[in-house]
């Protein structure tokens, strides 16, 4: 459950080897694709020799189905793919592999597009847009098909899916062959192009491959390549009614794009063979260019506390268990974005954790470790208190007049000056956390009980007098005097010692803020892993909304606005509510607290 690399002894900036670019170095060094041409745009072999040589050292693509919103898995294939094409001189294609006409949707092409640019990408180099998608190359798909029929490598099955099943055989078991497996190429060219013309209806016929019915890898038992379904696509319309199998559809993209590396994750080991077969095929008949593409696998990012599958983020946003696909506590590149994720922490977090060939989980922390470390220099600093109840200082009119508030002032950021001060005031009464006084302390308590003195951070040294409660027992107020001549910054104001600093936010000043309180999706490490069903692993605590107090500083900023505030954590202000409310209230999210205390 720990991560795979030592994240904290990773210099910033340091790119870690790993088998990867081990593989990249290698073909750079033996200039496997330097002789590599390219039509300028996805083309067939011919088209491609045409054109200039290659500009790029390198293409990988990062290849999603538009089938829902991308989660922080993508996020690291995102990295990976585009990372390596911008190490090493290549170029990473956007693509759409949209060869699957149901569950795809525009607003899910939206939404992708704008996660990969918010991380910090792009798909253009060298003039040109890399933004592809697999249905437009519906055609050359098509083209490739017949090819492998007249060669005798495919055939039109018609048998029922139950039958083809049982064919199949397993592990142990050869299949054994399909009686239309020795049907001619006339005929399968026949039946294919019926098939197409739409004659045929939703699964009564399948296009596959002929390759070995008694191999020992079942995914090489004479593959499908074309299914039949009268389904209308989200981008070639009715133009379709038999749709490529994405194991015969993916090989092709990449082939088509002049692909190098194409990197997925384990699942796809068992395929690389047909991958292989298929490309070798259709390089060996002049359909695509050489070299082709090869295929590696790495171990998909498994995060703790969080599901990373489209289908089961999905489902909780159809059941309404999140607010939507950027509910914060979503683990959605949108969701960890309005909870308060940057793209620099997520791709530290991709470099961090790193690429192998093992399956591992990743540690939540690990997430929240790159967070921290990524806003502790930027993030303003501020004050903020969640669990609010009066300090009043009885002789505040006394000493400091009637009404008086006292300007104070705090860094920005403490470690660089440049980002100036904030201003706040100090008055007779402030809010304080609840939890800051205790009647009798506990051993180690050196906050507000009666008789002890503590300072209020950038403010005065006060003593505590004592405190009032309601017949519930509740507290009301804390009663407090102030010792005069101790404001932080003034002359002989260290002069009292105390072992206490409070912070606080004035109640003339500070202003009321909604803050959620966000907390891990799930309460089990790993869900959806065991017998228990998904959602009654959802953590039942994962969000509480409170009304606290901010000082003026963090009330009016921008939406997305970052702060730590001092003793909590890390908040942003919510993209979606900030000050969208009647009043205009403040709504700030907790990102994450100072230091992890998970389970402590
Ligand atoms: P999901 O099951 O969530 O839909 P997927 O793999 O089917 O995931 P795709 O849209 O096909 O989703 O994925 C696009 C790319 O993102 C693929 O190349 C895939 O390997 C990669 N990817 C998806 N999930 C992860 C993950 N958890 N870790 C690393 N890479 C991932
Ligand atoms: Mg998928």
């Amino acid at each position: 459950m720990t991560a795979p690399t030592d994240s904290a002894s990773t210099p910033e900036g340091a790119k870690t080897s790993n088998f990867l670019r081990q593989i990249i170095d290698r073909d750079l060094e033996q200039g496997t694709y330097a002789q590599r041409h390219w039509a300028g745009h996805p083309a067939d072999a011919a088209t491609h020799q045409a054109g200039a040589p290659d500009p790029a050292r390198i293409r990988t693509r990062f290849p999603p189905e538009p089938n829902g919103y991308l989660h922080v898995g993508h996020a690291k294939s995102i990295c990976l793919n585009f990372g390596l094409a911008r190490d090493y001189g290549g170029v990473c294609h956007m693509r759409f592999d949209d060869n699957n006409p149901e569950k795809e949707d525009q607003e899910y092409v939206d939404g992708i597009l704008d996660a990969v640019r918010w991380l910090g990408f792009s798909w253009d180099a060298h003039g040109t847009s890399h933004l592809y998608q697999a249905s437009d190359y519906f055609d050359f798909m098509y083209r490739a098909a017949e090819s492998l029929i007249e060669a005798g490598l495919a055939y039109v099955d018609e048998q029922t899916p139950e039958q083809m099943r049982a064919h199949r055989g397993d592990f142990s078991k050869p299949g054994t062959d399909s009686p239309y497996r020795t049907r001619t190429p006339q005929d399968n060219l026949a039946r294919f192009r019926q098939m197409r013309e739409g004659q045929l209806p939703d699964g009564a016929a399948v296009l596959r491959a002929k390759i070995d019915m008694a191999s020992p890898n079942l995914n090489m038992r004479d593959p499908a390549l074309y299914r039949i379904k009268h389904a209308e696509h989200h981008h070639t319309g009715n133009d379709w009614c038999i749709y490529p199998m994405y194991t015969f559809a993916h090989p092709i993209e990449d082939a088509l794009e002049n692909i190098t590396h194409s990197i997925c994750t384990l699942e796809f080991e068992d395929q690389r063979p047909f991958y292989d077969w298929l490309l070798d095929r259709l390089r060996e008949g002049g359909l695509i260019n050489a070299p082709q593409p090869r295929q590696y696998e790495f171990a998909r990012l498994n995060l703790t506390y969080v599901v990373t599958s489209k289908r089961k983020l999905k489902h909780l946003v159809d059941e309404r268990h999140v607010s939507g696909w950027d509910d914060p506590r979503m683990p959605t590149i949108v969701g960890l974005r309005r909870r308060g994720y940057t793209p620099e922490s997520l791709q530290l977090f991709a470099e961090r954790i790193g690429v192998t060939k093992a399956d591992s989980w990743i540690d939540y922390s690990t997430l929240e470790i790159a967070l921290r470390d990524d806003l502790d220099p930027k993030a303003a600093r501020a004050m903020a208190v969640l669990d609010p109840v009066k300090l009043v200082i009885e002789n505040w009119d006394a000493v400091m007049g009637a009404g008086h508030l006292e300007p104070c002032s705090a860094p920005v950021h403490p470690h660089d000056e440049s980002r100036g001060r904030r201003e706040f005031t100090f008055g007779k009464e402030l809010w304080i956390e609840r939890s800051d006084y205790e009647d009798s302390p506990p051993k180690g308590f050196f906050r507000l009980f009666p008789g002890n003195k503590v300072r209020m951070k950038y403010g005065y040294v006060v003593e505590c007098l004592g405190a009032e409660r309601d017949a519930a027992g509740q507290l009301v107020a804390v009663r407090a005097q102030l010792v005069p001549d101790t404001k932080s910054g003034t002359p002989g104001a260290d002069a009292v010692k105390v072992k206490g600093n409070i912070t606080w936010v004035g109640v003339a000043d500070g202003v009321a803020a909604e803050i959620r309180l966000y907390d891990r999706l799930f309460a089990v490490p790993q869900p959806g892993t065991g017998d228990k069903d998904l959602l009654e692993e959802i953590n039942p605590e994962s969000l509480k909304v409170v009304t606290g107090y901010v000082e003026p500083s963090a009330a009016g900023c921008a939406a997305d606005t970052k702060f730590q505030f001092e003793r909590h954590g890390y908040f942003v202000a919510d993209r979606a509510d900030h000050l969208k409310g009647g009043e205009g209230k403040p709504v700030l999210n907790r990102v994450t607290g100072l230091k992890d205390s998970w389970g402590k």
